[in-house]
């Protein structure tokens, strides 16, 4: 039973408590990076209901995740002195689904709609392009949602979709199909997730009786992370806090917070030009400016505000620490050997800060892609020190990388029927309810594994016309990827062989042609599971690894070290902040890089932001001077973020932190090479050349060969049993021996 804060609004300063009284019109709070804003908007909201200026479930609030909204939801509690219940106060897709169940039939559905999976969605889209005769092979269908979710993050419904709109995507029937896709899920009485804002937004733009009823019912609108709205949330937004001013004289009381420095979703459809219209749209808007930085010490404060400021086109915004000390330590930059180095000496310091009685929970490792977690993982179960990934899964949890890893087991272990059953239509192959149920009463009668099964029932002809066809491949694939094995024993050759098999069953190439917003991510994923299986001498030895990692259960209790992205970071804050990886083509990221263009660049730089000023104590960026790419080491130049930080408020650390100045004055060399002659860190033996096979490989270089899957090529190096190829139409790639044939010339 906890009491009213009484002095809630004492505890603002004078523009925050202004923020909070002035309940009348519209308000734009544009301000830094902890200067309070999520603060104001949750004591805002308790004031509304102190000062009985409506009733909780008249007030909308919007945040910009689930444990936004959690928080949220305890803080005015807190403030109030009750828990808080029955308050609109979630996510945007949170929000939209409780208003659609309400008038689900003006779009047709009834209020029990399901709403669809990832997967369930493509199961559907790919039915609708059969019967629009639109091949798949050509048109991936995540290609093809990719951009159906484009036209919903912008508020069009397939008829609002112009033909000159259309996506050259499906060779212009882009349009058709989504309309196709759309009476589909009607018909099902489903939705899929942008449906939720897609459908709200129609039902009140198109029935004026149930505006009406929202434009009676809330009477004050709250917005956290203004600068992340997509335009559907936007208009969502404006058609409900945009009301007849002859009937509601107040004006809309629409609150929203937000800091143009810290849009980091134009990827997902953002549009930080929200922000800026914000006073066009809303006459008589009031904004009101915070300058005063409570969260972060005054180095780090400098430090992220001289980042950011080599940023174009910003508002501009005054920072200034608001607590009034000087003091803090200098943001750290550690130079490190690679990444087994840079594992380490996080979790060195960690297990430092802890025995300093530094809480685990106030700790955080950031990210710039999920696959860099995996290292620190590993890194954090070794040292026993309790961890959690904050919105997402631990990296052996991941789909793709348990979908891989089934396949690594098959191989391994041809009995291991979970692993097949797990991959047998990953990607689809046609095999059914009824096909699986054919190859389990083979298994059971022949007492056979799966596997085996399936070989039976191809040889005996049981299966047919297209099942047949793919699972024929699937098993030639193993047999390849087994024979390649068996001959070619030595260290490293298993990670080609994996490389191959997850080529050639389709697996690698299902998420290529994905072209959902994760679909990258996911292949980054897989890239570092190969990297990680570089570290192991055998399959076998990195399957075993995997189970005792995972054995590790996650430990219980609340103190944990906290991993996750930057872009899961916002809105958060830790007491030490570490960001590993800063580096380029890392951070800002390869493909930010390869797109050119300064757009992308800005949007890195703010995420670089959004990192820093996580941290109220201390921020550590690390960097790695030698990153594997797959089995080949590559040298790697530091972020131009790292120059960015002003010398003054930097502290250098590190093994390498000399061998960096070298880097900088000299190119670097790629391809296992080391430019660099300062004393190697202790990790060495790691990098030295493995032991090699025996075999030498008998295919000359000069020869023409075949591949199954890229055709012919001639091989231009050998190397043991290694090839590398060049192909009239794949390019370079190198090989096991073992896939290719001699062709004749
Ligand atoms: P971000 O841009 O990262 O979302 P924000 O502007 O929402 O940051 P908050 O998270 O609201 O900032 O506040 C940052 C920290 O400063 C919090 O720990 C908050 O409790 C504290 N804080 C905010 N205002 C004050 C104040 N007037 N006095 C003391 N502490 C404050
Ligand atoms: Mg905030």
């Amino acid at each position: 039973e906890f009491l009213p804060a009484e002095d809630y609004l004492e505890r603002l300063n004078p523009e925050q408590r202004e923020a909070v009284e002035t309940l009348d019109g519209p308000l734009l709070v544009l301000a830094g990076a902890g200067t309070g804003k999520t603060r104001v908007l949750t004591t805002r909201f308790a004031h509304i209901l102190l000062s009985r200026r409506a009733f909780p479930n008249q007030v909308l609030a919007v945040t910009f995740t689930n444990k936004a909204a959690r928080e949220m939801r305890e803080r005015v509690g807190h403030l109030l002195g009750r828990p808080a219940e029955g308050l609109w106060l979630g996510t945007f897709h949170a929000l939209c689904a409780r208003m659609l169940r309400r008038h689900a039939e003006y779009v047709g559905l009834t209020s029990s709609f399901t709403i669809l999976d990832t997967d369930d969605q493509i199961r559907l889209l790919k039915q609708v392009m059969e019967v629009n005769r639109i091949d798949n092979k050509r048109w991936p269908p995540q290609g093809l949602m990719g951009v159906i979710q484009r036209w919903k993050d912008r508020g069009l419904s397939p008829d609002r979709v112009t033909p000159a709109e259309d996506s050259e995507f499906a060779g212009g029937k882009a349009r058709l199909v989504y309309a196709d896709y759309q009476a589909r899920l009607k018909q099902l009485n489903a939705c899929d997730f942008g449906d939720l804002m897609l459908h709200i937004t129609d039902i009140l733009r198109t029935r004026p009786d149930v505006l009406a009823q929202y434009h009676r019912s809330f009477r004050y609108i709250l917005v956290d992370e203004y600068q992340d709205t997509n335009t559907v949330q936007y208009l969502w937004l404006r058609l409900l806090a945009q009301k007849d001013p002859a009937q509601y004289p107040g004006g809309a009381n629409i609150c929203c917070v937000g800091d143009d420095d810290q849009s980091i979703y134009s990827w997902r459809g953002a549009e930080v030009e929200n922000i800026l219209r914000f006073e066009k749209d809303f006459a008589g808007a009031r904004i009101v400016r915070l300058e005063s930085n409570y969260r972060s010490t005054a180095p780090i404060l400098a430090a992220a505000s001289a980042l950011i400021a080599h940023n174009g086109g910003r508002l501009g915004k005054t920072l200034r620490p608001g607590r009034n000390d000087s003091s803090g330590e200098k943001l750290l930059v550690a130079s490190v050997w690679d990444s087994d180095e840079e594992a380490r000496t996080v979790g060195e310091r960690m297990e430092q800060l802890h025995r300093d009685k530094h809480p685990l929970s106030e700790m955080a490792i950031l990210v710039r892609a999920g696959f860099q977690t995996r290292a620190f993982e590993e890194r954090l179960i070794t040292l026993g020190l309790p961890y959690r990934v904050v919105g997402g899964l631990r990296f052996y949890e991941r789909a793709e990388i348990r979908d891989a890893m089934a396949y690594m087991r098959v191989l391994n272990q041809p009995a291991d029927d979970l692993a097949f059953e797990r991959i047998v239509n990953v990607p689809r192959r046609g095999v059914g309810d009824a096909a699986l149920q054919a190859l389990h009463v083979e298994a059971r009668e022949a007492q056979v594994p799966l596997a085996m099964a399936t070989m039976r029932l191809i040889e005996r002809g049981t299966l047919k016309g297209r099942l047949r066809e793919q699972l024929t491949l699937l098993m030639a694939a193993f047999g390849r990827a087994r024979e390649a094995l068996s001959q070619n024993p030595g260290t490293g050759s298993h990670v080609l062989v994996v490389e191959a098999l997850l080529d050639e069953t389709g697996y690698a190439d299902m998420w290529k042609r994905d072209k959902s917003p994760e679909a990258p991510g996911r292949l980054d994923n897989l890239k570092e599971l190969t990297r990680a299986l570089a570290d192991f001498e055998s399959l076998g030895g990195f399957l075993e690894h995997v189970s005792l990692v995972m054995e590790n259960e996650e430990n219980a209790g609340a103190d944990r070290v906290n991993l996750m992205t930057l872009h899961g970071a916002k809105g958060l804050e830790f007491d030490t902040v570490f960001l590993p990886g800063w580096e380029e083509g890392v951070f800002p990221s390869q493909r930010t890089l390869d797109e050119g263009g300064n757009k992308g660049l800005e949007e890195e730089r703010r995420l670089a932001y959004v990192g820093i000023t996580r941290a109220r104590k201390r921020a550590i960026i690390s960097h790695a001077v030698n990153r594997r790419i797959y089995a080949n080491w590559q040298s790697s130049i530091p972020s131009r973020f790292i120059d960015e930080l002003p010398a003054e408020h930097v502290e250098q650390a590190g093994s390498a932190a000399l061998a960096r100045e070298q880097l900088r004055s000299a190119p670097p060399v790629f391809g296992g090479q080391f430019p660099l002659t300062a004393r190697r860190p202790r990790t060495v033996e790691a990098w030295e050349e493995p032991p090699r096979a025996k075999r030498q490989t008998s295919i000359a270089v000069g020869t023409r060969v075949f591949h199954q899957k890229f055709g012919y090529g001639t091989v231009r190096a050998a190397d043991d049993d290694r090839l590398e190829i060049e192909f009239e139409h794949a390019g370079m790639k190198k090989l096991l021996d073992t896939y290719v044939e001699p062709a004749g010339s």
